[in-house]
């Protein structure tokens, strides 16, 4: 392409809200045979919801969500933000943790009242050994099969009970993906949630192959996985916890709606959250490159 050509498709594709950051990465894009995309916020809306509660024999759900607000209070997780504004919807008052340690893709850890309180993931209470009975994995699992996040509670190393957000997927994704999908392009889902929720909400979006329970640091090993073998690779995301995977990638694309962080890690910054300006790019760089049938 020349250099014309190219300045002429950035400029196009920034009047559609397509920012790239150099006009090597409008050339490359037409490469793209895979792309990766992060569940939250980028196929979800990002905003989840607080929607189920669920005490233990020997709590009731006020005494719970007390512990829960008060341990995700100093959180930044776009989970904890959920949770402490559904109980403060619920008009409890929220005592501040004496400590808290927040334990990247797992949970939080918080002294509350003098008792100390972990909010997480399966794995997060097993390797404090705490033991959560049958009938509390499968409530557990059950609203993880409606692609809701659901988190276990403990005090005390005891199991104390289940809180759920639901985070719905865009209007627009499943569209989107589709377009992807007929360019001839694999789409494949990451995300550090657990893999029945991540299943629940791939088949919301149309999308077959997923990578669920990846660890932050994994998702640019797991990009990195699928350049060694011989894919040309795009990233999209919008998380602090995405911008390894974006550097990455063969591109990375930021969601302009997310962290500053994602963005500055990318070649590409979407201005609008719709998904559909992932095919978008690819198109306009196939264009550009006069690749387009
Ligand atoms: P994602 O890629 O979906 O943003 P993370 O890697 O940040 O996921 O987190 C993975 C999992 O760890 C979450 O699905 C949740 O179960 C648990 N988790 C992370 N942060 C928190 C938190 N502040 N409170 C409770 N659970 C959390
Ligand atoms: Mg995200």
């Amino acid at each position: 392409a020349t250099p014309t050509s190219v300045m002429a498709g950035s400029g196009r594709a920034a009047e559609y809200g397509i920012l790239f950051k150099g006009g090597e990465h409008l050339e490359s894009a037409q490469q793209i045979q895979t792309v990766v995309l992060d569940k939250t916020g980028t196929v979800t809306q990002g905003k989840p919801v607080l929607t189920d509660v669920i005490a233990a024999p020997g709590w009731t759900e006020s005494e719970l969500l007390k512990r829960v607000g008060a341990a995700e209070q100093s959180s930044e997780h776009p989970l904890a933000e959920a949770i402490v504004n559904g109980i403060r919807e619920k008009g409890l008052l929220l005592e501040s943790a004496a400590s808290f340690e927040n334990i990247p893709g797992y949970g939080v850890r918080a002294t509350v009242s003098a008792e100390e309180i972990l909010v997480g993931t399966r794995r997060l209470l097993a390797d404090a050994n705490v033991e959560v009975p049958k009938e509390g994995i499968q409530q557990m699992s059950a609203l993880e099969e409606q692609g809701r996040t659901a988190m276990l509670v403990a005090s005390q190393g005891q199991w104390a009970g289940i809180i759920a957000v639901a985070d719905t997927i865009k209007d627009t994704s499943r569209e989107a993906i589709g377009r992807l999908q007929s360019m001839g392009i694999d789409v494949i889902m990451i995300t550090g949630d657990n893999e029945r929720t991540a299943r629940a909400v791939a088949e919301q979006a149309g999308i077959q192959n997923v990578l669920a329970e990846v660890l932050p640091e994994g998702k640019a090993a797991e990009v990195k996985k699928l350049q060694d073998s011989g894919r040309k690779v795009a990233m999209v995301g919008d998380g602090i916890n995405d911008a390894p995977a974006l550097a990455t990638a063969d591109i990375g694309m930021a969601i302009g709606t997310g962290t500053d962080v994602a963005m500055e890690a990318a070649d590409i910054t979407l201005m609008r959250g719709d998904l559909n300006s992932i095919a978008d790019a690819i198109e306009m760089s196939r264009r550009t490159m006069g690749n387009i049938k």
